[in-house]
């Protein structure tokens, strides 16, 4: 990038090239927000208005990484879900729009006003911090094996003054016996040669949030057969999974003994998860 212009609109055109791909002028303007404080709006009122050389110089910085692909998420440290601000981190998943799904049908179920709920692989804590902020007498825990990812969502959790109970575990194995009303969780679900995986944000994502064996179910069928003994009679699993595998899943929770289960779309009308219920005790 030459590094003459210094108004917002000679900036963010010079930008918007460099860029490329779905959304350039976007990203340019999140981009430009960012190192000046201003809001996208003012750009398109003030175009003229300038940054001074140092301001200019950082938003240059970050244009040219997000060139090669580094996702906005990343390059802010703040991605929204649910209308939360959450902190974010290249240890774990960026937070994705069709996961607030997940949270939506989690809302919609019949469940006890102070049911105990668990988000397994929490991540930046998206899934639990919007289930808090719907419902402040849910005790909500999560857990996540990786050390980074409990950091951050712990601080997540501080920084909006919600209530979570987060611990490191790998899936189930360090939590202490639980009596859950409902698990709910984003998992990896990438198969492992997915074309996918050379495209986009995804490629600078941890391995660990996103591939799950040569079929990707290598978790959710973890999950599923392991469920049950953390769930009280009658509470429920709900499990994001990819827009292919809704039959699979769906196999996977039967098996594990589940009833009503059910998949459910995405905001683009794919499948996106699978939700079921542990079986009542015998009367
Ligand atoms: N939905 C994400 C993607 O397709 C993957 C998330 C996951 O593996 N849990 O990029």
């Amino acid at each position: 990038m030459s590094n003459e212009p210094l108004s917002c609109e000679g900036l963010l055109r010079q930008a918007t090239e460099v860029i490329g791909g779905h959304s350039p002028r976007l990203d340019a303007e999140l981009l430009l927000g960012h190192v000046t404080g201003w809001s996208r709006t003012s750009f398109r009122a003030w175009p003229e208005r300038t940054l001074d050389a140092g301001e200019a110089q950082r938003f240059r910085a970050l244009v040219e990484q997000r060139a090669v692909g580094h996702p906005v998420a990343h390059l802010l440290g703040e991605q929204e879900f649910w209308s939360l601000p959450l902190k974010v981190n290249p240890s774990t998943l960026i937070p994705r729009p069709d996961t607030e799904c997940l949270v939506e049908a989690a809302l919609s179920l019949p469940l006890p006003r102070d049911a105990r709920v668990l988000d397994l692989g929490t991540g930046t804590g998206a899934i639990a911090l919007a289930l808090a902020s719907e419902r402040p007498d849910w005790r909500v825990s999560a857990c996540d094996a990786i050390s980074e990812a409990v950091e951050l969502a712990t601080g997540n959790a501080e920084r909006l003054g919600l209530r979570l109970d987060v611990r490191q575990s790998n899936w189930f194995a360090g939590l202490p016996s639980g009596c859950f009303d409902l698990i709910i969780s984003n998992p990896p679900y990438i198969a492992d040669d997915d074309h996918h995986l050379i495209e986009g944000d995804v490629r600078f994502e941890p391995s660990s949030a996103l591939i799950a064996g040569s079929d990707g179910l290598d978790d959710i069928r973890r999950i599923t057969s392991e469920a049950p003994s953390w769930l009280r009679a009658g509470g429920w699993l709900i499990l994001e999974h990819g827009y292919e595998q809704g039959a699979a899943v769906q196999q996977l929770f039967t098996e594990a003994g589940f009833a009503s289960v059910e998949t459910g779309q995405d905001y683009g009308r794919r499948d996106r998860f699978t939700l079921g219920r542990k079986h009542h005790a015998e009367r």
